[in-house]
Formats: structure tokens, sequence, C-alpha cells
């Protein structure tokens, strides 16, 4: 019986692509080069369907399984940006989707849990991250409420919309965390960064317009 060996294709093709788009991300506003160098070094198209890697560059949102996207890169960076996190912060993402986003913040160091309430994509993700090495812990579930049983987290980063699952979420904060979801309708919605300064004192504000695919569970959207 032998092992399965993997071969990730990352040439020299995808990191040019990889450092035009991040480059144009700089253009846009993205300063922390902490997620310039995660975003640098995760090969993105890994986590597309490979009859469209030749689409995994271009700053724009994509289709994936289940009916549901891979972020936006600039996104991505945006919302990583806000974090603001520490090496070895503990951060949990809901909505995994593809696995892209996890990816990012374990290259940052950070030891990421990660919740998806669609099977295919759970499965899809926790694999595709487990054979590019990023040590993700990845559940199946409803995130709307969190993931208390591993909290209390540095950082928690929403990325599907809600109507506004702060409440619920923010006491899973350590002192000091960030909590970053975009909170609207279904057809767009603020970026907003929770803090939690001390104990019940929380600072909440808001960071431009973005349009997410919904957030469905017990404190999110019905479908
Ligand atoms: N972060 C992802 C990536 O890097 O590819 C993109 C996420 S996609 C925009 C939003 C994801 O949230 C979808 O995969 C969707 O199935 C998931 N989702 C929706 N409701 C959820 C819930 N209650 N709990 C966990 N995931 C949920």
């Amino acid at each position: 019986m032998y092992a399965k060996i993997y071969t990730l294709e990352d040439s020299y093709k995808y990191k040019g692509q990889r450092k035009r788009l991040v480059e144009s991300l700089q253009s846009k506003g993205i300063t922390d080069e902490r997620v310039i160098q995660a975003m640098l070094s995760v090969p993105r198209h890994f986590f597309f369907p490979e009859a469209f890697w030749s689409k995994a560059y271009d700053d724009a949102a994509f289709p994936i399984e289940g009916g549901q996207t891979i972020s936006q890169p600039f996104t991505v960076a945006f919302q990583t940006q806000l974090l603001a996190l520490k090496p070895g912060a503990r951060v949990l993402e809901i909505g995994t989707g593809s696995g892209y986003q996890a990816a990012v913040l374990s290259a940052m160091g950070a030891e990421v849990y990660s919740i998806e309430r669609v099977e295919e994509l759970f499965r899809s993700a926790a694999e595709k991250l487990k054979e590019c090495g990023y040590p993700v812990n990845v559940f199946l579930g409803d995130g709307t409420v969190g993931l208390p049983s591993k909290g209390p987290f540095d950082g928690i980063i929403v990325t599907a919309a809600a109507p506004d699952l702060a409440e619920h979420l923010k006491v899973q904060l350590k002192t000091g965390g960030r909590l970053v979801l975009p909170v609207g309708d279904q057809s767009f919605q603020k970026m907003v960064l929770i803090e939690r300064l001390v104990d019940n004192k929380y600072r909440r504000t808001e960071h431009g317009d973005f349009k997410f695919v919904p957030l469905i569970g017990k404190y999110g959207w019905t479908n």
C-alpha cells in the first residue's frame, strides 16, 4: 500500500500572476506586510476548480461548488488586514468555502479554526488545506453560533453576509480580540469591526460596502 503523493503545481507563471495581483491590492490600499506576504505565498489557483486555474489571479470572486463563491482577493486582504493578527493568534473563520481565506490566515502563522455548513465544501476545503500543508482545523456545522468550545479567539472573521451576528459572536473574543463581519441585507453589507477593549466594553466601527453570499443558520438567514 502506497501513500498518495500529491503534486501541487505552483509554477513561475502562477507566482508571477500572484505578484501582479498583490501589487494591484497594494494600489487599492492594502498595506499590512504580513497580509501581503501571505497572499504572495498561498497558491489561490489550487482552491479553484482546476478547469478555471487561469482565472485564479483576477481580483474577482469566483463560483465554487454548492452555489457558493471564493471571495474576491481584495476582500480577503481587506478583512484580514482589519483582523490585525499577531503571530500565533487563535482565529475563527465562519464560512470556509474553498479554504483559501483559511490558508491565508494559516500562512500568517495563526492557529486557524474554520467552520462551513455545506458538507461538499467542508470536505473539499479540508482536503486541499491538508494537501497544501496548512494545519487548519475545519469543522462542519452552523457557524452563526460561533465555536465556543474552541474559543475564546483573538480574531473572528465572517465571510458570508448576516443581519447582525455581532452580539452572539463578540463574547467569544478574548480581551483585545477583533471581530470582522459584513452586516446588512442580502443585497449589500457594511464591513463592521468589533474590538473587545475590556471585559464588557466593545468598540464598533464601519469600513465600507461589500457584497457577500448569505450566511444561513440559527442567527443568519433562513435561506
Ligand atoms: N472564505 C471563503 C473562501 O476563502 O473561499 C469564501 C466563503 S463564501 C463567500 C461563504 C461561505 O459561507 C460559503 O461557503 C457558505 O456555504 C458558508 N456559510 C453560509 N452559512 C454558513 C453557516 N451558518 N456556517 C458556516 N458556513 C456558512
